[in-house]
């Protein structure tokens, strides 16, 4: 969850440069859909701001499959996909990262079936919180997950005809992994890259300088159509993830020019460059925010007293 909805033609505006182009069709929940032969797709109705139009679950392979991200802690989801189920038998429930509205649904599953859950391993924040972030920024992690299997980067879970191969691509949380299915040359990004929005990157689950390696990554791979967490497919990845680091680096310019017009605080920061964003979602704004001063100050281009805050004061070093 927590894509950053920020995206709007406003905010790229005044950074003075085209973000990639998203995609503002979103594919119904509620519905099981053939996407392809080896990949069905049933949407979660949790949609909102930072989940476009529900959580994603891919069922992979056909008869002996595997479920990716099952979801929310929601019975009515995992029935469903129970009953699409019928007479197939689940070999693996896959998880890309431990945030709310993707895992919990993985322990629903494996109630109701016994399959083994694999995949990322259980949360880990970047760094300690401060007892003032912990109301805004621990609200999102599932802190109960515990794989079966957690699988490393480059490790696989397989079952008939179909490979799912890890891609560690921390950065959104620190634990995040991509699947890789090579039977079809796709991969399952889970919210590292979406066509609908760019991701958040939050401090203390996530951290700029991991998300943009990550990137970076999936740029030297040659699979041709992401099927993300949320919205429908990424087509032309290469190009799209290549918009997405630079609309990253536009965004930390556009921070690095407020530090030195003397702008030091997080909020001020974000009402001058996220002009006429919604309300609700400067929250959004403010740890995606945090999140480049923390990689500034870590690569020494910017300064704090002590370690990088929320409510800290920054400025150019
Ligand atoms: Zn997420």
């Amino acid at each position: 969850m927590l894509c950053e909805a920020v995206m709007t033609s406003q905010s790229a505006a005044d950074v003075q440069a085209a973000p990639p182009s998203f995609d503002d069709a979103l594919p119904p929940a509620g519905q099981m859909e053939q996407l392809s032969p080896l990949v069905r797709r049933r949407i979660c109705p949790n949609g909102g701001p930072f989940t476009a139009s529900g959580t994603c679950s891919y069922v992979v392979g056909r008869g002996r499959v595997a479920i990716i991200d099952p979801g929310p802690a929601d019975e009515t989801h995992v029935d469903a996909l129970l009953v699409d189920l019928d007479g197939e038998h689940i070999e693996a429930i896959v998880v890309t990262h431990t945030h709310r509205d993707h895992s919990p649904g993985a322990r629903l599953l494996q109630a109701r079936t016994g399959a083994p859950i694999v995949g990322c391993g259980p949360h880990r924040a970047a760094r300690q919180l401060a007892e003032n972030e912990l109301p805004l920024l621990d609200a999102s992690a599932d802190r109960e997950h515990r794989p079966d299997r957690e699988l490393l980067d480059g490790e696989s879970v397989g079952g008939e005809g179909w490979t799912l191969s890890a891609v560690a691509t921390p950065g959104h949380t620190m634990n995040h992994l991509a699947f890789a299915l090579p039977e079809e040359n796709v991969l399952f990004s889970g919210d590292h890259v979406m066509a609908w929005s760019t991701s958040i990157v939050a401090p203390p689950d996530g951290s700029m300088r991991a998300y943009m390696a990550s990137l970076d990554r999936l740029r030297e791979r040659g699979e041709t159509l992401y099927w993300p967490g949320h919205g429908g497919p990424v087509r032309d990845p290469r190009r799209f993830v290549r918009g997405l680091a630079a609309h990253r680096r536009q965004r930390e310019a556009a921070i690095r020019t407020r530090l030195t017009a003397g702008d030091g605080d997080i909020a001020t920061i974000v009402r001058a460059i996220y002009q006429g964003l919604a309300p609700h979602l400067m929250g959004a704004a403010a740890l995606s925010v945090f999140a480049h001063l923390e990689d500034l100050v870590e690569r020494g281009i910017a300064v704090t007293d002590g370690p990088p805050l929320l409510d800290g004061e920054y400025r150019p070093a």
